[in-house]
């Protein structure tokens, strides 16, 4: 069950990081290596270089480091098999190893709780297609749901409380079935919690079931939608709808849609638009921008054209920005939602809304414009001051001068008067403490370690001359890196750092340690004599600790026999220190 290291060196060689880490975050060319957020901090400023000459990347801020595989492993959580078998794709490599996917995470508990809701899935499509589904399927039919959509989203249907007793038949507890939410209770009797409702299931980002939302779709003025409530797998701030299918989507288009519910999702679909999510009715927070971030940083939002959505838009975006994602936005006008604009005005409308999409300075500047009254002139006064109070975080000079012009336009102030108010604005904002570097005092031994690791890694002739020299590295995550570095240069008689982080694969420690001295800003080119320095260096330290042991042993020994041979071997040490420092 593993893939053969041949294989994974053809992968390896075949990918190119910047191409493949470039689906995950934009990357700008700067010299020879390439730069973007890093993904595994919380980063502002680009602190993760790619480099196509070594083929590997590096964050000079959280020290996250390896090659294609490790990001891939890293950034969706996978195992190595994953990562190479994922990779192998993209680079047209079949890899023939089935990956169990297990979910290490998933407890005996939560096991049951997937299953029951597997079970209440596929019970609830099987009723939509009896005679009993007849009138829900008219219904869905005359919302153009059709059969595609209805299997596509799993569409389903409950009738009469029938599922309870199916699952106590199956052998599952009141108790499991309670907590699961299926099932509710009322005075000591059970039964099921969705009646004559069509459900929506709701997934997981691996796409399990974990949840419903039933609607009405008869006349009664029951509340049109009832969601599962929350349950140890049906975390509403977990969960984001769609996730799992609009993944590959939204990394081939480069962007990403929210909405405001599952139903835009599906009613956006149907028409071909496939990189879209949407929250389950809560406001997003910060795991869910995390887990978006993960399939685009390129977010565009897609919220109803009314006041509720216009206050969601800004909500949304605030808490986006503080994730470092600045999202464009959508506003659909006679304040429709998706499905109806597209009704309304054609498909091919509503794509040209996503192409023209707001960037969120423009958004905000439209949405003070249009809440202003223009004859009010402490409302023009407020409005100059909130778009100044956006602006101050703009950089691009051109845009600064774009929306001062067209603010002086509205509002009769000159362009000169909004300018020195900007600069007012920026000088009383305080700017942001520097990301602090992390200083390391090393003293002479640890350089020495590091260098030769160092140059180990850029030339077979440094393993060579090591390998006739071995010396002790004092720290034991380099003392193993060396060894490693032996092996593999004994195997493949060359040394290759992005190859060589496969061969480490699940050695966290090493790579950590690999990264620790892949980084450091030295020269790239080394001498014999240099390299035998470090080497004669960590022989003089370790001769040194073990004379301090042995020193140390010699005083409290008692026994005058032991304590003379001890006295010998020490005398032999200190002749060979001064022999090698000669
Ligand atoms: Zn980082």
């Amino acid at each position: 069950m593993s893939i053969s290291q041949d294989k994974i060196l053809e992968i390896r060689s075949k990918a190119n990081i910047v191409e493949i880490i470039s689906e995950y975050v934009p990357l700008i060319q700067k010299g020879k290596n390439y730069f973007g957020i890093c993904p595994f901090h919380d980063d502002h400023n680009p602190s993760m270089s790619v480099s196509p000459e070594k083929q590997i990347y590096t964050c000079f801020v959280c020290g996250a480091h390896g090659n294609v595989f490790s990001f891939i492993m890293d950034y969706e959580n996978l195992s190595f098999v994953e990562a190479v078998k994922i990779v192998g794709n993209k680079v047209g490599v079949k890899v023939d190893v089935e990956v169990p996917r297990i979910n290490k995470n998933i407890n005996e508990k939560q096991k049951k709780m997937f299953n029951i809701y597997d079970i209440a899935n596929k019970y609830y499509q099987n009723q939509l297609n009896t005679s009993e589904g007849k009138r829900a399927r008219e219904y869905l039919k005359n919302r153009d749901i059709d059969d595609e959509v209805i299997k596509e989203f799993e569409i389903g249907l409950s009738t009469k409380s029938l599922l309870t007793d199916l699952l106590i038949k199956k052998g599952y507890s009141d108790k499991e079935l309670l907590e699961s939410g299926i099932t509710s209770s009322n005075n000591d009797k059970i039964y099921d919690t969705f009646s004559n409702r069509i459900m929506f299931p709701l997934y997981d980002i691996e796409g399990k079931v974990v949840g419903f939302s039933g609607r009405i779709f008869d006349d009664s003025d029951n509340s049109k939608y009832v969601n599962s409530k929350e349950s140890e797998i049906f975390k509403k701030s977990k969960i984001i709808y769609n996730y799992h299918k609009a993944k590959d989507y939204a990394r081939r288009e480069k962007y990403v849609i929210i909405t405001e519910g599952f139903m835009d999702v599906i009613a956006l679909y149907k028409r071909g638009i496939k990189n879209v999510v949407a929250t389950m009715g809560t406001a997003i927070t910060s795991e869910h921008i995390g887990l978006i971030k993960k399939i685009s940083s390129n977010v565009v939002l897609c919220f109803d054209g009314d006041n509720a959505g216009e206050k969601a838009t800004i909500s949304c975006s605030n808490e986006l920005i503080k994730n470092n994602v600045m999202p464009k936005i959508i506003r659909l006008r006679d304040k429709l939602d998706p499905d109806d604009f597209i009704k309304k005005y054609g498909v091919d409308k509503f794509k040209e809304e996503i192409s023209n999409a707001l960037s969120y300075l423009d958004y905000k500047v439209n949405y003070y414009k249009n809440n202003t009254n223009f004859d009010n002139s402490e409302e023009v006064s407020d409005y100059i001051k909130n778009v100044l109070s956006e602006l101050k975080y703009e950089n691009d000079k051109v845009i600064i001068e774009i929306i001062l012009k067209r603010l002086s336009d509205d509002t009769n102030v000159s362009v000169v008067t909004l300018n020195n108010m900007l600069k007012n604005e920026i000088i009383t904002e305080v700017k942001p403490i520097e990301e602090k570097k992390k200083v390391l005092v090393l003293n002479k031994y640890d350089k020495a370690e590091r260098r030769l690791i160092f140059y180990m890694l850029r030339y077979p002739e440094v393993i060579k001359i090591y390998d006739k020299n071995k010396c002790f590295f004092p720290t034991q995550s380099f003392r193993y890196l060396v060894n490693e570095i032996l092996d593999y240069y004994k195997k493949y008689e060359q040394i290759n750092i992005a190859d060589f982080i496969s061969h480490l694969n699940d050695k966290k420690e090493l790579l950590d340690a690999l990264s620790v001295v892949d980084v450091m800003n030295i020269s790239d080119n080394y001498s014999y004599e240099e390299i035998m320095d470090y080497i004669n260096l960590l022989n003089d330290y370790n001769i040194e600790q073990e004379i301090k042991r042995l020193t140390n042993l010699f005083k409290s020994e008692i026994n005058s026999d032991k304590k003379t041979e001890l006295a010998e071997k020490i005398a032999k040490l200190k002749v060979r220190e001064n022999n090698e420092n000669d």
